[in-house]
């Protein structure tokens, strides 16, 4: 729906350059990428407490299985404003037998549909629909944030001189999981877009210290890719 406009006014105009000052927070683990973007968002908030962030993970029951809906559940839990919006309400079947999902698969999808079938009951936003990028670069338009699920391996930085994946900066005598060389679920923050250049910008809690920046094209690739059921969680700053 249109917001009504004053005749004679001209269209809103969407900024062709939005560059929104989100807080690199790195991730510590190799499975942790979605609460490090969390943490992200929560201080971009000014909403991040970290000892009120440690009991949210407690007391929602994270592990080291972190579905997008629980990041809705943790966005709930901190009074923010949200809206997941995914293909599939639940978890897919056909993720049985991917590499990156098999551990532990099936007490992970009575979980999760649980969390899915508790959702509006719980105040937490989701909805299955397809966002194209128009809806994403709009959002951020607007100041807002999102976390957007990705395959880590299609994602490639202009940036980054080498496709560095994540795993690759475990702690010494961690094990490494890059052996999977087609699927692997990483969370992302995006905080801007160029479309004169065509980009996109985000966090990726892999790295510490830099904004990252890939095409549309690349960015649509990774988060439309099978097995991420092209989640992404808006955040909204009026929260
Ligand atoms: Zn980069």
């Amino acid at each position: 729906m249109r917001s009504p406009r004053e005749p004679g006014e001209p269209p809103p105009q969407e900024a062709e350059c939005v560059q929104l000052k989100v807080p690199i927070i790195q991730q510590l683990y190799h499975w942790d990428c979605g609460l490090a973007c969390s943490r992200m968002v929560l201080q971009y908030l000014d909403h991040l407490d970290n000892d009120e962030f440690q009991k949210a993970i407690q007391e929602l029951r994270l592990t080291k299985s972190i579905w997008t809906i629980d990041l809705a559940y943790l966005m709930r839990h901190f009074g923010v404003k949200h809206k997941f919006c995914t293909q599939t309400l639940g978890v897919d079947k056909g993720y049985k037998n991917q590499s990156f999902y098999r551990k532990h698969f099936d007490t992970e999808e009575n979980r999760v549909n649980q969390l899915f079938a508790q959702a509006k009951a719980s105040k937490v936003l989701v909805e299955k629909c397809t966002v194209t990028v128009q809806d994403i670069q709009k959002h951020l338009s607007q100041g807002h944030v999102a976390i957007v699920l990705v395959n880590a391996v299609l994602l490639l930085c202009d940036l980054c001189s080498s496709p560095v994946k994540y795993c690759c900066f475990l702690p010494i005598g961690q094990k490494c999981f890059c052996r999977n060389p087609d699927y692997q679920g990483h969370f992302i923050v995006l905080c801007g877009y160029n479309t004169a250049s065509g980009s996109i910008y985000y966090n990726n809690p892999a790295y510490a210290d830099r904004t990252c920046c890939t095409s549309i094209r690349n960015f649509e690739e990774a988060r439309r890719s099978y097995g991420t059921d092209e989640d992404i969680l808006f955040i909204y700053t009026d929260s």
